[in-house]
């Protein structure tokens, strides 16, 4: 089957490069000649674990190619993944169509035979019903259906999800359609994942009811770790005892910084947003968003307490400042919070990131960029453990603290405990819904 993929983000790429080696034969589009360059060449624009290997190994096997025109991209497809972004669209938290619908309706322009319109990217309840009725008004000749198939990948881990998904999920409208999608899902239907294949509504409903529930798990135990910060409760024990209930699991119940990446935040806002449309307030979902931003400000006075209520004059490291590890996304991560806060108060900023430094630059342009987190804590007066890469997990937190000015540290992201930091010489230790060492 001879798929085309628009788009070679973070989404697009992947899809692409795991349909390749589902054995179809893929094309990916982008309007972006810095990364089809790239990937001609064999790099890979943006960092995944694995796939790299995984592109070239279906690049040599002549499965995937890349190219900026659509035009030839389509010829003999018999479907096209729309898998452009959707960001926040700026004034009213919707998301912004403007890039699927500019595609589906180059699609429509180029396409010729009957073919499957899918919408990967995440969108707005009843968006496949308009993209219908803009390739429509574009080609009215063409023979076609719209498919909707959101994608549930999380970045840093994004082949495993895609090539061993919890589910697969296809809103579609006609049989016909529904063929082309088993299909091209057939090897995941041969090893028993889970396909729900539904109307093209539900299938978009999906995507934002599962992610505004996952954002508002994480908001729900970052509001129980302010409160066990209160009366003398630890977090950790408290997300251990509600996780092991099956009716509650034991994902995504790590308090930490707030949430932050590419999808929850704008996510959220869009579900809050669809929901006002329809004069049905998503409540839940407005209160996690405003609470969220509580926590990310919340971080921040904890940090002013660590360094005695000012920042001027402060060496500050921060270790990790991508949304979470694993990763080079930086879109909407708390340190876009944290790190001005500080700057704003007068602080040195030193960070150290194992892959946020490219889209970093742009983003927190008054830091200085070290690479080792030993050489970034020499003379500092606070090092900030803000995203939990392997690489910060086990420091000699002696070596650090006998090297800082002032050994302190705020603990983000809970990966040690007061009595490490003690034991290491630390004089100050925060965490997140844990006691501070004393
Ligand atoms: P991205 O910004 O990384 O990539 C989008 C790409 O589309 C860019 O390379 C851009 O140049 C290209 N593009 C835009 N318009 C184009 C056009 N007309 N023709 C060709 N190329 C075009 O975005 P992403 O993070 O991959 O997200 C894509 C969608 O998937 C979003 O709706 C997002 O919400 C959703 N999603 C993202 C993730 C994630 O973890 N990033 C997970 C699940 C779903």
């Amino acid at each position: 089957m001879r798929i085309v993929v628009i788009g070679t983000g973070y989404v697009g790429l992947v899809s692409g490069v795991c349909f390749s080696d589902f054995g179809h034969d893929v094309v990916c589009v982008d309007k972006d000649a810095r990364k089809i360059d790239m990937l001609r060449s064999g790099k890979v624009p943006i960092f995944e674990p694995g796939l790299d290997r995984l592109m070239i190994r279906n690049v040599e096997a002549g499965r995937l190619t890349f190219t900026l025109d659509l035009d030839e991209a389509m010829e003999g497809a018999e479907a096209v993944f729309i898998a452009v972004g959707t960001p926040t669209r700026r004034g009213d938290g919707h998301a912004d169509l403007t890039y699927v619908m500019a595609a589906a309706e180059e699609v429509a322009q180029k396409a010729k035979d009957y073919i499957v319109i899918v919408t990967k990217s995440t969108v707005p309840v009843g968006t496949n019903r308009k993209v219908r009725e803009v390739v429509a008004a574009a080609n009215p000749a063409l023979d076609f259906d719209v498919a909707s198939n959101p994608e549930f990948l999380r970045e840093g881990a994004a082949i495993d999800d895609f090539m061993k998904p919890d589910r697969v999920v296809v809103g579609v409208e006609t049989d016909r359609a529904a063929k082309v999608m088993a299909e091209i899902y057939r090897p995941l239907y041969l090893r028993e994942f889970p396909i729900v294949t539904t109307d093209l509504e539900s299938a978009e409903m999906i995507k934002y009811a599962a992610n505004a529930f996952l954002a508002t798990k994480i908001t729900f135990i970052n509001e129980i770790a302010a409160l066990c910060e209160k009366v003398g409760a630890d977090v950790k024990e408290v997300s251990k005892g509600m996780g092991l209930d099956n009716r509650i699991g034991k994902n995504f119940l790590h308090a930490g910084p707030g949430f932050g990446g590419s999808c929850f935040p704008k996510d959220t806002k869009a579900l809050a947003r669809i929901g006002q449309e329809n004069a049905s307030p998503m409540r839940i979902t407005e209160a996690v968003i405003s609470i969220n931003e509580q926590v990310k400000r919340r971080m921040v006075d904890k940090l002013l307490d660590l360094c005695d209520g000012t920042f001027n004059g402060k060496v500050i490291a921060i270790m990790g400042v991508t949304f979470k590890p694993n990763t080079d996304d930086m879109r909407d991560a708390p340190s876009l919070t944290v790190v001005p806060a500080l700057l704003g108060g007068g602080a040195t900023v030193r960070v150290v990131d194992p892959q946020g430094r490219h889209e970093g630059e742009q983003l927190l342009p008054r830091v200085d960029w070290i690479e080792d987190p030993y050489a970034a804590s020499q003379e500092a007066d606070l090092i900030v453990i803000l995203t939990e890469w392997n690489e910060f997990r086990a420091l000699d937190l002696g070596r650090i603290a006998s090297s800082m000015k002032t050994p302190r540290m705020a603990d983000l992201r809970n990966i040690y405990t007061a009595e490490d930091a003690r034991a290491a010489g630390f004089k100050a230790y925060s965490s997140v819904g844990r006691p501070d060492m004393e």
